[in-house]
């Protein structure tokens, strides 16, 4: 048994020295990654229940590394465990409301929604590097929603909440993304600036594969609506998981039902089409 366990420790030894290596080369490659211009951004449309019109769009962060188009999965952590987190965030940050100009040129009536890593709510310069690219893209607050976690929230809430009331004083939209995962309370809730849950997508992969059939959707949409925040179910793939959430009044959705992730190129040309 002694021998049994030395063997398994050589062998934790040996994969955790791998994944380290990939970790290391992972980072060394992203180092440069930004300043090769090999971040791109995908949109996804988050739409009206009512109208299944786009309203926002939601960035996600892609790198088109070796060939290949890796998801942010694949270096979102490593970048968050570097000091690489920050200069991602902000080169996102502005792809996005550069592209949000293009597509309000183009006539659609959207606004932008980014994901905020945890990390950057512990640095108190976001408000301020938020401020300027709007100022720079003659945008306003209210055209900006910025998507953080729980996560997020429970590392050191007050300083979040400082970062996150600024930015909410500019009239960004704060969302909390993966509702239901984590471990905010409600009074927490009512603490921070929240203008939007985005129920998490198991809840709603849960909808017509189970018994419970959405049971939890629902219970969570009956807690949002006494707070004085609207909802988006995310992950939204089927017609029967649409119109369970229309039917508890979820304002929002998103999921693959209404649009994958895509180019901005694909979302104009959608635009072209249907204003023809
Ligand atoms: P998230 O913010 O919860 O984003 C939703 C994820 O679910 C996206 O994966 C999206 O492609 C996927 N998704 C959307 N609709 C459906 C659906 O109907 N079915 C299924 N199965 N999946 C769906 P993605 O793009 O791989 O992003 C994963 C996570 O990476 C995001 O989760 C977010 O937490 C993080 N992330 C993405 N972009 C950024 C970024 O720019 N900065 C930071 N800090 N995090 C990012
Ligand atoms: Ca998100
Ligand atoms: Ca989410
Ligand atoms: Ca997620």
């Amino acid at each position: 048994a002694k021998s049994q366990g030395a063997s398994r420790i050589a062998f934790f030894d040996e994969s955790l020295r791998a994944a380290s290596t990939a970790a290391i080369e992972t980072a060394t490659a992203l180092r440069g990654a930004v300043r090769r211009g090999e971040l791109e951004v995908h949109y996804q449309p988050i739409v009206m229940t009512s109208t299944r019109k786009t309203v926002v769009y939601e960035a996600l962060v892609r790198w088109r590394h070796g060939g290949r188009l890796r998801g942010p999965g694949d270096f979102i952590g490593i970048a968050e465990s570097t000091d690489l987190i920050g200069e991602i965030g902000e080169e996102v940050l502005r792809t996005a409301l550069t592209d949000l100009a293009v597509l309000r040129a183009e006539g659609q009536d959207v606004t932008m929604s980014v994901n905020i890593s945890p990390v950057q709510l512990r640095n108190d310069s976001l408000p301020g590097i938020v401020g300027k690219l709007l100022e720079e893209l003659g945008l306003k607050g209210s055209d900006l929603a910025l998507e953080v976690t729980e996560t997020a929230l429970i590392d050191d809430v007050y300083a979040a909440k400082a970062i996150l009331d600024r930015l909410a004083a500019m009239d960004v939209l704060i969302v909390l993304d993966d509702f239901g995962v984590g471990y905010s309370s409600l009074s927490r809730l009512r603490e921070l600036p929240i203008g939007l849950l985005k129920i998490d997508r198991s809840f709603i992969a849960e909808i017509g594969t189970t018994n419970s059939g959405g049971s939890l959707v629902s219970a969570i949409a009956a807690m949002a609506r006494a707070l004085p925040v609207s909802i988006v179910a995310e992950g939204v793939e089927t017609e029967q998981q649409a119109r369970a959430i229309e039917a508890l009044h979820c304002r929002f959705a998103q999921g693959y039902l209404y649009g994958r992730p895509a180019p901005l190129q694909h979302w104009l040309k959608q635009s072209a089409t249907t204003a023809s």
